[in-house]
Order: structure tokens, then sequence, then C-alpha cells
């Protein structure tokens, strides 16, 4: 289909990258690879190998020899620059275990106002009054599924925009820009995106997580994490005669659900830079049950301030029953982003850059979770994360913009090319 119309574009590039990132798009979607929590393997899924190893050939058919999928199923490849830090692309090939995603039919629709029906389910469309940024897309050409499974933009967006920028690099060598690698990962999606990522072997001096939603967003912060376990030891007697006896862990606990704050603290009353503590799973019988938090904040010293709490709350537990034992373990998860990226601000100041240089002014944002660039920052990898255009992901009603998503993907390509300027091109420890 023509998409092309450069009027539509603030970006020349974006206009060019279009129908090459609508048609990569179209096809990664189809390719199901979805992740399994429960799976011991990795990658979890072996079908996640389809893509790679399809990712993988066509950045050969460019003539990016050395690509290859490792024995985890990431495919790293590389692409020549002629000055500059080499600059780490990132994007992940599984999709979400919350709704399927196999069988995915993907519909585009030029949308001009109202609901977008799903041709696979009659009960469902995508509202403007529930996700909202449909409204100011107008006039776009939305891509969605039939309503029947998840569409998968998160995170094949991320993966067509990187694939579309660098054979867009590839196709115009007079560009000078940065030394590349790219970085296709698995399993993000159940926790375990980058376990066996060689930070070493990727080789390059920082990255950018292309994994973001709404257009102009550069993620700079995460939640600082951590999972708390209450493990409360009771006395368990045979119940017909355990009168004076029996001391009951099941109860024990309940207590101290009961006590957790109600109007504040948990996911369900808090919002934008509010932190939480939230008991995801009770084990357990009456002789011995354990209670699982995890708990978050974007300020580390609020942070230990809420496992504090908990543990208050496990000591008043005990205080009235001496004849339990409680004892809270604490397990850090990740560190917030921002601690690691404001090291070396230059890196997503430069994302902001190139945000502007395709028209769009950034706004910085936090995330109310975790991302493989939250680890890898910690292990010595710089990685902001950067905007595909999806929009409600790990749904049924997710949907992305062909236009937002070449806006995605000429920033990529503005990005690598502004590492290679001399104002930027200067050794990332001096920046
Ligand atoms: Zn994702």
């Amino acid at each position: 289909m023509a998409l092309a119309d450069e009027s539509r574009y603030a970006s020349a590039i974006a206009a060019e990258l279009a129908d090459d990132v609508l048609d990569r798009l179209l096809r990664y979607v189809r390719i199901d690879t979805q992740s399994d929590p429960e799976s011991a393997t990795y990658p979890s899924t072996a079908k996640q190998k389809d893509l790679t190893e399809l990712l993988a050939r066509e950045l050969r058919e460019l003539g990016i020899d050395d690509a290859v999928v490792d024995e985890h199923g990431y495919v790293f490849a590389s692409l020549t620059g002629s000055r500059g830090p080499t600059v780490g692309l990132i994007a992940h090939v599984d999709t979400s275990p919350d709704e399927s995603g196999s069988g995915v039919r993907p519909q585009v629709v030029h949308y001009e106002g109202g609901d977008i029906d799903l041709p696979g389910d009659a009960r469902r469309s995508i509202r403007p009054g529930e996700s909202t940024l449909l409204a100011e897309r107008v006039g776009h050409d939305i891509v969605t599924t039939d309503g029947t499974t998840l569409l998968g933009a998160d995170d094949k967006a991320g993966v067509a925009e990187i694939m579309a920028a660098v054979a867009y690099l590839v196709r115009h060598p007079e560009i000078e820009h940065a030394p590349v690698r790219v970085g296709f990962t698995v399993d993000e999606e159940v926790g375990r995106g980058v376990l066996h990522f060689d930070i070493a072997k990727f080789g390059a001096s920082f990255a950018y997580t292309l994994d973001g939603a709404k257009v102009g967003e550069i993620d700079d912060e995460t939640f600082a994490a951590s999972e708390l376990r209450v493990r409360i030891y009771g006395h368990s007697v045979h119940p017909g005669t355990s009168k004076g006896k029996m001391v009951n862990s099941i109860k024990l606990a309940a207590a101290l659900i009961e006590r957790l704050p109600s109007d504040r603290l948990s996911p369900e009353t808090t919002e934008k830079r509010e932190g939480f503590v939230h008991p995801i799973r009770v084990v357990g019988g009456t002789a011995e049950t354990t209670i699982t938090f995890i708990v978050r904040d974007f300020d580390a010293v609020q942070l230990k301030q809420h496992e504090q709490l908990l543990r208050e709350l496990a000591e008043s537990i005990e205080a009235e029953e001496p004849r339990a034992r409680v004892v809270v373990e604490v397990e850090d998860s990740y560190r917030n982003l921002k601690e690691f990226l404001d090291r070396r601000p230059r890196i997503a100041e430069a994302a902001d850059e190139a945000t502007r240089r395709v028209g769009v002014e950034p706004v910085r944002t936090a995330i109310r979770g975790g991302t493989d660039g939250s680890v890898l920052s910690e292990r010595g990898l710089l990685t902001p994360n950067v905007f595909t255009g999806g929009q409600e992901y790990h749904s049924v009603e997710e949907w992305i913009s062909v236009q937002d998503m070449a806006i995605s993907a000429a920033a990529i390509v503005e990005l690598v090319k502004l590492w290679a300027e001399p104002d930027w091109a200067v050794p990332p420890e001096a920046s």
C-alpha cells in the first residue's frame, strides 16, 4: 500500500521508512513468539527462534555478514560506522503470555475517527474514549489485530523500527553515522530478557532499548524494586486436641495482611511517582505460611522505608503471639535506571535531540516498572528506553500507527547519525 505521502511526515526519513517498517511489522507479528513464565528452558519457548532466525537471515541479506543467533537465542549484528562510540540498539522478539499470540491476523485501517471494529470479535472495538491517544491519530494508518489475539507491537514494533533504520543506513552509504550493534533479545516478558546477555560480546559503548510507547517519550527512570518474603512459623497439633497448643500461621498471615495501609501504598491506590508494597502470593498451611511481597519506589531511600514498614508489621505479629516465629527475607530485584543514567546524561540527551530532529518534542518519562535497560545499566551498559509508538500493550486492543512507527525508525537513524557528529562523537567517558 502507498503510505509515503510526504506531507504527513515531519521528517523526510520517516516518509521513506513508512512502507518498510509496516511491511516488517506485518511479517513479524504473524510469527508466534509468546514466552512462557512456567518454562525452565532458555529461551522459554523454542518458537521465539522462528523470528530470531528470520531476523538474522534478513540482516545477512542486507550484507551484514556477522548477524548470528547465539546459543541463547539472541541476535547480535554489527553495522560499520565512520566514527564515534558504538551505539547499541535493542528490542525483544517475545510477546506477553497475557493474551494469545498465535494466529495473529493484523489489519491496517485508515483512521477517520470513531471506534475501530475488530473483525474477529464483534463485541470488541478500540474506542478513542478508552484509548485516548487514538483521537489524536485521525488521518493515520492504524494497525490492529482481529480482536482475538494481541498484536505484538510490544515489541515487534521496536524490532521492525531497528530493522528498517538499519536497512535505510545500508541503502544510504553516503550517510555518516556511528558504528551500530544490534541486539534482539528473548524472554523479556517473563522477566529474563537479558539473563544471558553478554555485554562484553555485544561490545556497545551504551545502548537504547526500543520498547517504549507514545511517540516522543524517552524513559530514563524506572522503579527501584525488591521482593520481600515473610515466613510465619506456627505450631500444628491435631485439631481435636489442640486447645491451648495450636498456633495457626494462616491466621497470623491474615492478620498481617489486614494491617497493610488500605488507602495508600498499594498498586490499586497509587499512581505517578508513588511507591507501594504489594502481596503477590500466599503459600502455606497451619504450621507455616509464606507471604511474598513486591516492593516498589522510584526513590531508593523510600524503598527501604517500605521494606521497614513490612518488617515492623511482621514484628508486631510475632510480639503478639510469642509462640510463633516470623522471619523476613529481602532480595533486591533492580534499581532505578536514573541512578545509572545520571552518571552520563549525554546518552539520554542524544535521544532527546534525535527526537527533536524528527519534529517531535521529547518528554522524559518514568516507568512504573522495570526495563531490560535497568538491568543492563546496573551491569554497566547504560540503556535508556525509547518510544516505538505502540499502545494498549498486552491486550487484544493493542494498536500502533504506521506514521508513529516511521517517526520512531527515523529517530533511530538520527540518533546514530548524531553520535558521529563532532559535538557528540567525543569518547563517551568524557561526555
Ligand atoms: Zn516490551
